[in-house]
């Protein structure tokens, strides 16, 4: 690490430290951790990894998921924070205009939240079947069409919808043609959420559905526009998602860890069969196990993150480092709340939140079973 990077690494303990307290807390409540917002978009790290033109703090991804990897070994709602603002920023950042330029210093400096809105109910995997249309009429788009599972989506002040742009009097294309993304302000009519409900983990955050009835946005609000015959607009954003589920993998192994350091802590004092359990060996090899399996999913998460840091980006490390973090990082948190025994199980050890919590990793940024279609493509070849 360099000393930049220590100091990203140190300023994610402290804030780590910070937020411990009240982790439990909004898992119970299903309450989002508005305080941590409040402190993180104050410190200027809700962009952190955006451009300093943009208000975004100019650290490098690599940089900005060290500072993630901490935080999530405490409470990775907040970590999901960060992660995701810096997603949308991102997108809006590398292919937004001067019409996104305010909304992106918003979500830099913690004032505004913006989502991302690609999956549909009939769309989720298969992300080009989506239906969203954004129709041209005039100066403006119309977006009709239904998106789900849109995290933040309750208090966003703006969503990034993937739609198929439509030019006037022509059908909808199919596959991935013609997709773009546009920006819908929250706030506008026709924009309506309807809430999911209860979900396994990661209750600090809420999914919603959201609904376009003839929403009317201003030409300046396309981010990509999606052009006809050309897949330009759905591939090229896969440049930053990329990136993205390779964050999703971090915050897994933030999980892994933390879940480590209590298995330790809890071997080093518990005594059974008059030992500490720290010296039963089936315990140590347990934990040699996870440490293989967290060690070397951080080497290829790092790495996929560094290529994206140096320009370079690859679907193929990022898919092996995801598939590394989240897969390993459930096993591994499902094998340390077994060495609490029974006090694992329950919720103030507080193992049981983050196995909860791990599982999500698995799905969203690209399921297991897509992403190794990505790795098995890129070994065999394309039909
Ligand atoms: C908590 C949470 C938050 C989310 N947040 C967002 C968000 O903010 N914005 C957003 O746009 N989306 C979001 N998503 C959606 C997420 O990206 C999708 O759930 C994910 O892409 C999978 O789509 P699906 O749920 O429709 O599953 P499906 O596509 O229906 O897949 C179901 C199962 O079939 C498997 N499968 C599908 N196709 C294949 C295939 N070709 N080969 C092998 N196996 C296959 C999948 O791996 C999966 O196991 C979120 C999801 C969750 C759970």
């Amino acid at each position: 690490m360099t000393e930049r990077e220590r100091e990203w690494v140190e300023l994610g303990r402290t804030l780590a430290a910070e937020f411990a307290p009240r982790a439990a807390h909004w898992d119970t409540e299903s309450a989002y951790p508005e305080e941590n917002h409040k402190r993180l978009g104050e410190l200027g790290l809700l962009g952190a990894a955006l451009p300093t033109e943009f208000g975004g703090g100019g650290a490098s991804l690599v940089e900005c998921y060290l500072l993630v990897e901490e935080i999530s070994k405490a409470c990775a709602n907040t970590a999901l924070l960060v992660h995701d603002q810096n997603v949308s920023g991102r997108i809006l950042a590398t292919y937004g205009g001067p019409g996104h330029r305010e909304i992106l210093e918003r979500l830099a400096a913690g004032t505004a939240e913006v989502t991302i809105a690609m999956t549909e109910p009939q769309a989720g995997s298969a992300l080009y079947e989506l239906t969203t249309t954004a129709r041209r009429d005039g100066d403006e788009w119309v977006v009709d069409g239904g998106k789900t599972y849109n995290s933040f989506g309750d208090r966003a002040a703006a969503h990034l919808v993937y739609a198929r742009f439509v030019e006037t009097g022509s059908a909808p294309p199919s596959g991935p043609e013609g997709i773009g993304i546009v920006l819908v302000d929250a706030d506008r009519r026709g924009v309506s959420v309807t809430p999911m409900g209860r979900k396994l983990g990661m209750r600090g955050v809420e999914e919603v559905d959201l609904h376009f009835d003839g929403v009317r946005v201003p030409a300046s609000h396309v981010v990509i526009e999606g052009r006809p015959g050309s897949t330009e607009g759905f591939t090229r954003p896969l440049e930053v998602y990329n990136a993205t589920r390779v964050g999703m993998g971090v915050m897994a192994l933030g999980i892994a860890q933390g879940a480590m350091d209590l298995a330790i802590a809890h071997l080093r004092t518990r005594r059974q069969f008059g030992r500490r359990l720290a010296d039963f060996q089936g315990l140590q090899w347990m934990l040699a196990d996870a440490a293989v399996a967290v060690e070397g999913a951080r080497l290829l998460c790092y790495r996929a993150l560094s290529e994206v840091d140096a320009g370079r980006t690859s679907a193929y490390h990022s898919a092996c480092a995801k598939i590394a973090a989240t897969e390993g990082a459930f096993r591994v948190v499902d094998d340390c709340l077994q060495m609490l025994g029974g006090a694992g199980y329950f919720a103030e050890a507080p193992l049981e939140r983050m196995l909860r919590d791990v599982r999500m990793f698995k799905i969203t940024g690209g399921t297991t079973q897509i992403l190794k279609n990505t790795i098995g493509r890129a070994l065999v070849g394309r039909p």
